[in-house]
């Protein structure tokens, strides 16, 4: 048996629902209530987010907030039934993985209760087995890039992360290159980088969408949540494909990357998506 693990935001929907934005300016807004100058907020967020990799994970350690409040203020007030649509072709891609064959999870940095409402907005939900998240309500809790995390994903799964064989069987895909990296890095099977190309329009759409808080955040420093979100974003040359397997602009062009988790190709009815190169 295969496990493939999905990741949820800014990759099983596009970033061009300016959803990051959203957040960014929400955690901000959050350094800033509890005391900090705009500055600050930003250098803070920065920071953690290239420490730890998600800023909740300072905010407890440092500022000993509540996750579940920070959860309440930031995840949950995202208006994501007005920016999310359901993608027929998305679900059509997950429907047509061999479930005979392979484990379908999700694998998110989010606590679990975002990940249940974007995946049900997207009407995925069900074809999803379950969830790997971040357990707020945890004090110890382990996040995207850390090896602990793939671990605990590994056993929730059923599968053993120490066995070398078992590493091999997981398939993963993400947005975010360094949480892509980390998966090659322990021994997992498969790890692809999902780096979106948007169209013009989009890109003119996310960057102009309000904010100047989107303009700053875009040109802060490397490294940095903004600046993963900007390579992200951006068409590149594919230069930075080093410690993984693949690199895709499109969730379609996994029908290429992983023909053995997929049902006969043949009688796929989506196969006319071909994706432009990355
Ligand atoms: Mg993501």
């Amino acid at each position: 048996m295969l496990a493939v693990f999905f990741d949820i935001d800014n990759c099983l929907y596009s970033a061009s629902s300016s959803i990051s934005q959203l957040m960014m300016k929400r955690i901000r807004t959050y350094f800033i209530e509890l005391g900090h100058t705009e500055e600050e907020a930003e250098r803070l967020h920065s920071a953690y987010y290239r420490q730890y990799g998600l800023a909740i994970r300072g905010l407890v350690k440092h500022h000993e907030i509540d996750p579940m409040d920070f959860n309440e203020r930031c995840d949950a007030s995202l208006p994501l039934e007005d920016l999310l649509k359901p993608d027929p072709a998305i679900r059509q891609l997950l429907m047509d993985i061999d479930r005979s064959k392979v484990k379908v999870w999700a694998a998110t940095n989010a606590y679990i209760s975002h990940a249940e409402r974007v995946l049900k907005i997207l009407n995925l939900r069900d074809l999803i087995e379950d969830i790997v998240f971040c357990d707020y309500q945890d004090p110890a809790f382990t996040c995207k890039p850390e090896p602990e995390y793939y671990e605990m994903a590994m056993t929730k799964i059923g599968l053993s992360p120490d066995d070398p064989a078992d590493r091999a069987k997981c398939f993963f895909i993400d947005d975010s290159l360094s949480n892509v990296r980390a998966a090659k890095t322990i021994g997992w099977g498969s790890c692809v980088w999902f780096r979106e190309q948007l169209s013009p329009e989009a890109r003119a759409h996310l960057v102009s969408g309000d904010e100047a808080a989107t303009q700053s955040a875009l040109r802060a420093p490397s490294g940095s949540y903004a600046e993963q979100l900007k390579q992200s974003l951006e068409a590149g040359d594919g230069a930075e494909t080093e410690g993984v397997d693949a690199v895709i602009s499109n969730l379609h062009q996994l029908r290429n990357i992983w023909p053995q988790i997929f049902k006969d190709p043949s009688n796929s009815n989506t196969t006319e998506r071909e994706p432009k190169e990355g």
